[in-house]
């Protein structure tokens, strides 16, 4: 197994060696709990890289990719990806920045308050479109962090279901910055049991996706039935 771990200077290795890294991390960590390789989605976090950059690890076969910003990633993505391509949005998103998101991104996974979810909704309507999201969840109640608290989580998915322009996917969340990843598990379960919850309730929505893990938590929340890693730094160097 190739060492990407923290400690290890990970801007001496090329691209390919720690994308192919990443892949064999990620596809030891669903066979560790019983899932395929496959489906699990690398989300490959490029804030901050340049378009350059992406080409590469599109080129490498990696085919989502993730920013924060929506300036940025219009203007990153203004020559649209080739097909097959997807961006997600897994930054906070401001309402005046709606419109763009809604034409740009293929999943906004960050949706954490019901002013929002209205906002999306009519820009959706008006880019003609049914807008993927998730709902960013604040698991473990850290301050400073985005995304809504777990027990607001269902008035929110109520709202999300209650549209014809969006569509609920599923759950995201942040793990605390822990020195043990271990530490995150209880976080990455308690997402996994919430949206087993908001789906009983849901009678009959699919809530598939839990985007979870994070360069330095991925294989943890893999093992906790994470669907979508977003992994930034593993792939493409420190920032
Ligand atoms: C930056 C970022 C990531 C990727 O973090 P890395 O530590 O670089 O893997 C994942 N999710 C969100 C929401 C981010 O902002």
């Amino acid at each position: 197994m190739v060492d990407v771990g923290v400690g290890v200077d990970t801007v001496e290795l090329s691209l390919a060696r720690r994308v192919a890294a990443v892949r064999e991390q990620v596809g030891e960590a669903a066979l560790a709990a019983g899932r395929r390789p496959d489906d699990v989605t690398v989300v490959a976090v490029s804030k901050t890289m340049t378009r350059a950059a992406v080409d590469e690890a599109f080129a490498l076969g990696l085919r989502c990719f993730g920013e924060n910003r929506v300036q940025e990633a219009r203007d990153k993505f203004a020559e649209p990806l080739p097909p097959g391509g997807s961006i997600h949005l897994i930054g906070q998103l401001q309402s005046n920045k709606a419109r763009p998101a809604c034409r740009l991104f293929d999943c906004i996974e960050s949706v954490d308050r019901l002013s929002l979810v209205e906002t999306l909704a009519q820009e959706a309507r008006k880019a003609d479109r049914r807008m993927p999201v998730l709902i960013q969840v604040n698991v473990a109640g850290e301050t400073q962090k985005a995304g809504c608290a777990p027990d607001e989580a269902m008035a929110l998915a109520q709202q999300v279901v209650g549209t014809d322009t969006l569509r609920l996917d599923g759950l995201m969340t942040i793990a605390p910055l822990v020195a043990d990843m271990e530490e995150t598990r209880p976080i990455f379960r308690a997402l996994r049991e919430l949206r087993d919850r908001l789906q009983d309730r849901l009678d009959g929505y699919d809530l598939p996706v839990l985007s979870m893990g994070m360069s330095n938590d991925f294989a943890v929340a893999i093992t906790e039935g994470a669907t979508h890693v977003r992994i930034g730094r593993a792939i493409f160097g420190e920032r």
